[in-house]
């Protein structure tokens, strides 16, 4: 397993390498939204939040670390659904819209009007994430 270190300098890098055809397909906002989605991939939606044995993400959240208690009994550490390349990035992410379901309902949340409504906006998020996630599977595998 690659060093928490490691993972944030390589995070950093997919951000900045990420940023340049973001630019080009959309525009500089785009770039600087797919960055900043890259690195707090990293930090704060780690594939590492599927253990907490002082992981960095994990302890990050602070309190609010409590909501990846679930996530954590249920998803074994580096397993497909939390480390592989887009796997790992819709399962926190469909986690977490779980989590809030009470919420969204109850507030009459239209998460996919949101989505399509900001559909470029999306995509630099997504996008941002998943460099991120497939950064971390790919030096988790390298480093192994
Ligand atoms: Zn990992």
């Amino acid at each position: 397993m690659a060093e928490a270190a490691v993972h944030s300098s390589a995070s950093l890098l997919a951000s900045l390498i990420g940023a340049l055809p973001m630019a080009i397909a959309y525009d500089g906002w785009h770039a600087v939204l797919f960055s900043l989605t890259c690195l707090l991939g990293e930090h704060l939606f780690s594939p590492d939040l599927d253990h907490n044995s002082g992981a960095r993400p994990y302890r990050r959240w602070g309190w609010l670390r409590i909501i990846w208690w679930l996530y954590q009994r249920l998803i074994p550490h580096r397993s497909p659904l939390s480390h592989w390349p887009i796997l790992g990035t819709i399962g926190r992410i469909v986690y977490l819209v779980t989590l809030a379901m009470p919420a969204i309902v109850y507030f009459e949340v239209d998460v996919a009007g949101i989505i399509f409504e900001y559909e470029t906006v999306s995509i630099a998020v997504m996008t941002g994430l998943e460099a991120s996630n497939t950064t971390h599977w790919l030096f988790d595998t390298i480093l192994r």
